[in-house]
């Protein structure tokens, strides 16, 4: 039976992609090392910046939340109440539940409150899938917060495992742009803030693990919606690969960056759009109105 790695003391876990066990203090340790070096190796951020974290109540936005919170970085957390049912309930009182136990700043954001709308009802009223409506109203929300609170970089929870699908599913289709804003940290640029996914170096079960260990409670069931989401299928696939070779989905993703992302991300740069106001929000946009409030007028109640 392996010990841990560093100290040789009884494991509480086993890492097959690493070929290495930890013992608990050791792997609360490692999660750490792991997103510290990300942040330094992709020049995410530095001491001094102000990080406006979005969190769902779920384990790897809340794990992000703590970890950051511990290497000693200014942070902010936003959580959106997206209108999900007692999804949604249950997951902004979570992180209200994280943020007051450890005193932290937690923005929130309630979208039929504020924008007039819940995601289901979007969905419902347009062509859109769900999750369409909601990562934009998401990213909306992220970059207003972000600008008129002043921080300095958007960090999000994205794991291993979740950039490992989103890639994959970008590749099945041969998605040049999107394989262009793949890296795991974007620059500020035309008027949008940094956006940052310190985690890419973890997966799922890491953060699981992670959470359990360090008693935070979170959201363990899945969004209704998310219910025939292609990044759900992905992931079984990458899975399956990976019980046959442990390590293939690090070396799918981290291979991307190094060999091929770089082709993708100069041609974006030599495209950029022109941008212009929102004339209803003053976000930026590329055109006269910005998605988001097209998307809030067809489908807000008045
Ligand atoms: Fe939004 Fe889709 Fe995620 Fe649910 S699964 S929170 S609808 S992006
Ligand atoms: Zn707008």
């Amino acid at each position: 039976m392996k010990r841990c790695r560093v100290c040789n003391g009884p494991k509480v876990i086993e890492l097959r992609q690493h070929n290495a066990a930890f013992c608990q203090e050791h792997f609360i340790r490692f999660c750490h090392d792991q997103v510290a070096r990300t942040i330094k190796k992709f020049s995410m951020f530095e001491a001094t910046d102000r990080v406006l974290v979005a969190v769902s109540g779920g384990k790897d936005s809340l794990a992000l939340w703590e970890i950051l919170v511990e290497l000693g970085y200014d942070t902010e957390g936003l959580v959106i109440g997206l209108g999900i049912g007692e999804y949604s309930d249950e997951s902004t009182r979570l992180a209200t539940a994280f943020a007051d136990e450890r005193s932290l700043n937690l923005r929130t954001v309630n979208l039929a409150e504020t924008h007039g709308f819940t995601i289901p009802g979007a969905a419902a009223q347009t062509t859109r899938v769900p999750c369409s409506a909601c990562g934009l109203s998401k990213r909306h929300i992220f970059d207003e917060q972000a600008r008129t609170g002043g921080f300095d970089v958007v960090v999000t929870g994205h794991n291993l495992d979740d950039e490992a699908a989103v890639l994959f599913g970008n590749v099945a289709r041969w998605n040049r742009e999107y394989l262009a804003r793949q890296m795991p940290v974007l620059a500020a640029a035309n008027g949008f803030p940094r956006k940052a996914k310190p985690l890419v170096r973890l997966g799922e079960r890491e953060m699981a693990a992670y959470c359990v260990l360090r008693d935070i409670d979170y959201i363990v069931e899945e969004c209704p919606m998310a219910a025939g989401n292609k990044h759900l299928q992905y992931k079984e696939l990458l899975n399956a690969m990976e019980v046959q070779s442990p390590g293939s989905k690090q070396q799918f993703y981290f291979g991307f960056l190094e060999r091929a992302a770089p082709l993708f991300t100069a041609e974006l740069e030599a495209d950029g759009q022109p941008i212009h106001h929102c004339g209803v929000c003053g976000s930026p946009t590329s055109g006269a109105v910005c998605a988001f409030c097209r998307l809030k007028d067809r489908v807000a109640i008045q």
